[in-house]
């Protein structure tokens, strides 16, 4: 939270709590075919929240070696009012520029308008926005909000006060309306624009490198026009460099690249993984378990599992796991933990309840422990059958 909270950084349907989808009513009559593209983007930040707990729990390329607080993941539990924020902006768009609608799949000139725009005006206008932010006014009032996370997590990059929402809304609409009036918008140049700000907003604060350096030495202009994920990492740990939005050319032109940038860099990217010094292993249950993991949704893994009827709707997403569990077969690193010096990481053996019930299955498992480990580990458990078939069978007798 803001530590002087000023008009508007609250959202306007906090009081609502969890009632607050009732606000997307008049747009489901209305604009129901923009659903794909509301939940594309939920889909994907989904996906970055997923991978980035995954890989900060194996340790490999981690950026800031540091755990989550629960403040902060109650904090940012509310990711969810910037998507509700993009339902009512389409609504309205749609709704007083007709031009908006039935637009054409593709048409070049709006692609290029859109790079041209988002590289000369948005990434300029972000850069004294971010800066007049950390003016210790607006700072104390809405900015710090942001700031609260010092070890970032995707969707740090969508929590900030709702005013400071709608400031970046109308900036990344320069370009957007500009094609729109300019009858050059097409399909193409509006949801990749948003693509691109969702993906690069993700990857800026996944809290992993993963930008090979080859891409830099390949083309050496890329350092201006793309950041990395220690890039703007280091902007939430020094809080007076790195200000850009996604092209750090601004920082460089009025200096305020932080000076251990490449080395952060090139640091995250030689991290290798953790060697624990406890795994504990655990399985699946039902089927429905797996949206219990915490890799997943924070919420429904900080409850006790029980059958509920809205994650049957789900169910495409539960069949995919099943299939994935079939195939893949490893057991993956679910999260880490550190007690004082001791590491520990659990690891989930893609497993049902029914396969522990069938005495086969287990025999099979037992006969190859390499299926236990995670295929990434390298020579950090030891191969020790007898000691893996008996944490095995304490785990799945429970
Ligand atoms: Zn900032
Ligand atoms: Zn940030």
């Amino acid at each position: 939270m803001a530590s002087k909270p000023g008009i508007l950084t609250d959202w306007p349907w906090k009081p609502l709590g969890s009632f607050k989808y009732v606000i997307l009513a008049p747009w489901m009559a209305h604009g129901t075919y923009q659903f794909p593209f509301l939940l594309e983007r939920m889909l994907h930040n989904q996906i970055w929240i997923s991978l980035s707990r995954h890989r900060t729990a194996k340790g490999n390329n981690r950026i800031l070696d540091r755990g989550i607080e629960f403040e902060q993941v109650d904090r940012e539990s509310n990711w969810d009012d910037q998507i509700l924020l993009t339902a009512i902006l389409l609504y309205m768009t749609h709704w007083t520029i007709p031009q908006a609608s039935h637009l054409p799949f593709w048409k070049t000139d709006g692609v290029i308008i859109t790079v041209l725009i988002h590289a000369l005006v948005v990434e300029y206008i972000y850069y004294w926005l971010h800066r007049a932010l950390h003016h210790h006014f607006l700072y104390s009032r809405y900015h710090s909000h942001h700031h609260s996370s010092i070890v970032t997590e995707p969707i740090s990059s969508i929590v900030h006060p709702f005013v400071e929402h709608i400031a970046y809304a109308m900036l990344f609409a320069i370009p957007m309306y500009t094609t729109v009036l300019t009858r050059t918008a097409s399909i193409a140049s509006i949801v990749a624009y948003t693509t691109y700000i969702d993906f690069m907003n993700n990857m800026g604060h996944c809290n992993f490198e993963l930008i090979p350096s080859r891409l830099f030495t390949i083309f050496p202009p890329l350092k201006y026009v793309m950041y990395t994920p220690s890039f703007h990492s280091l902007h939430h740990t020094q809080f007076r460099t790195n200000y850009c939005l996604f092209m750090p050319i601004y920082d460089y032109i009025y200096g305020t690249m932080d000076e251990s940038t490449n080395a952060t860099y090139e640091t995250s990217l030689q991290k290798v993984e953790d060697s624990p010094d406890v795994v504990h292993l655990t399985h699946m249950t039902t089927v429905e378990s797996i949206y219990h993991l915490r890799l997943g949704s924070a919420s429904l893994a900080s409850r006790h599992y029980s059958p509920k009827r809205y994650l049957r709707i789900m169910w495409p997403l539960a069949l995919a796991s099943v299939v994935w569990t079939w195939t893949y077969g490893h057991s993956f690193v679910l999260e880490r933990n550190a007690f004082k010096k001791l590491k520990l990481q659990s690891w989930v053996i893609p497993r049902y309840n029914v396969h522990c019930q069938n005495r086969s299955k287990m025999d099979h498992l037992n006969a190859n422990p390499a299926k236990i480990r995670p295929k990434c580990q390298r020579g950090i458990f030891p191969a020790n059958r007898a000691q893996n078939d008996a944490v095995l069978h304490a785990d799945m007798a429970k």
